[in-house]
Order: C-alpha cells, then structure tokens, then sequence
C-alpha cells in the first residue's frame, strides 16, 4: 500500500518523500485513515512502530483543512511523559508540516527548564503544542497558554505517563479542554488503569493493534 492512498495532501506527501519513507508501516495504514475521519483512536503501539508520523501526519493535514485563525489558539495538544519523547514529537511535526501554506506553527514545552522563555514564545499562539503535563499545567497557570480551542488531543505513551504519577494532571488538563473534541490514546500496555482512561476519555474509538 502506497501513503499515496491514505488521503494524504500533496505537501504531506512531499514531505514524506524528503524523510525517505517509501511504504507506510502497519500502524500508519490503519491510525492515518482513521484520525482523518475524525473518529476517536486507540492504539497499542510501541516506540519503533512509526507511530508518531501516524498521528502527526492527519492532524497536520485536519487543522491545514480548515479555516486558518490568525491568533493562533491551539487546536492539537500532544501530551507526553517526558522531555525527550516532547522533542522528538515537535521534531516530527516540524518535518512533516515543512511544506504546508500557510505554515502551521508548533511548539514543545515540558519541565526542568526556565518557564520565562516558553511563556515569551507562546504569546505569539501556537497551532500545536506538544508538552509534558506538569508544565503545561504551570503554563496555564500562568495564563501564558489556553486550552479551550483544542480540537485534537494526544496521549502519547499514555501507559508512561500514569507510570510516572500524571493521572491527576491528565484529568485538570482534560478539565479544560471543549467536550467536543478529538481523542486519541498510544500505549504500549494496556492495564487496567489505562482501561478506565480510555473508558472515560475515547467514544466508539477505532482501534488498532501493531
Ligand atoms: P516512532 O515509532 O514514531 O518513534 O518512529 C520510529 C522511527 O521510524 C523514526 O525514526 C521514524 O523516522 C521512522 N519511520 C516512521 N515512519 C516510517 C516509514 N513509513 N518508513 C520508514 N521509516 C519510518
């Protein structure tokens, strides 16, 4: 299966071309039909899978479809456990939006650094942000960043970030989210505790398994 028959636009494609992909990998087949659908997803996938361009690649594409929003609210949140998957993520989504008219802009903020420079850099908005929970939290505190026009929602190795004691933050964040939205869950386990997470947060998701 080429990614020419996901429904990918041109400029997606272009950049798919420049990273040197040439098939798209199991998880990408399924997740990039289904998040361009708008349907809710669930995904048990692990690092290696491909699994970042699979949800990087359709919201790039549904936020470039629709009309662009001069102050730049963010409509994608991708959450992450930790600084390094953060950077990486934005790294991605930076790649693959290369080619889009007009640019998306996008962002990664998470903990262990200064917060001055990140409030500095949100204030001229941003289209996607990709952050660590605890920070965003902070930022929002700040009144430095809002929430409330986020159309897309990522939990990126969601089972990681309840590892790690995120649970609480995860529900403040969703707190303030529109109920109308986009949901889509990662996780390389699937415990109980993910269980309810899903539960709670996903609607009739489709559901892939890598
Ligand atoms: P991830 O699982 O998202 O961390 O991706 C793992 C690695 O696979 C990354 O280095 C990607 O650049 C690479 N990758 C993602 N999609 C493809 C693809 N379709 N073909 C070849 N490599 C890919």
């Amino acid at each position: 299966m080429p990614f020419s028959s996901l429904g990918l636009s041109e400029s997606l494609l272009r950049a798919i071309g420049d990273s040197g992909y040439t098939v798209p990998t199991p998880i990408q087949q399924k997740s990039i039909p289904a998040v361009l659908s708008g349907r809710d997803l669930l995904a048990a996938a692990q690092t290696g899978t491909g699994k970042t361009a699979g949800f990087t690649l359709p919201i790039l594409q549904r936020l470039a479809d629709k009309h662009f929003d001069r102050n730049r609210p963010v409509r994608a949140l991708i959450l992450t456990p930790t600084r390094e998957l953060a950077a990486q993520v934005g790294e991605s989504v930076t790649k693959y939006g290369a080619h889009l008219v007009p640019l998306l802009k996008s962002d990664v903020v998470f903990g262990g650094v200064k917060i001055n420079p990140q409030m500095i850099r949100l204030r001229g908005g941003v289209d996607i942000l990709t952050a660590t929970p605890g920070r965003l939290l902070d930022l929002v505190a700040q009144n430095a960043v809002k929430l409330n026009q986020v159309e897309v929602l990522v939990l990126d190795e969601a089972d990681r970030m309840l590892d790690m004691g995120f649970i609480r933050d995860i529900h403040k964040i969703l707190a303030l989210l529109p109920k109308k939205r986009q949901n889509l869950l990662f996780s390389a386990t699937y415990s109980p505790e993910i269980r309810k997470l899903t539960q709670n947060l996903l609607i009739d998701p489709v559901r892939i398994e890598v």
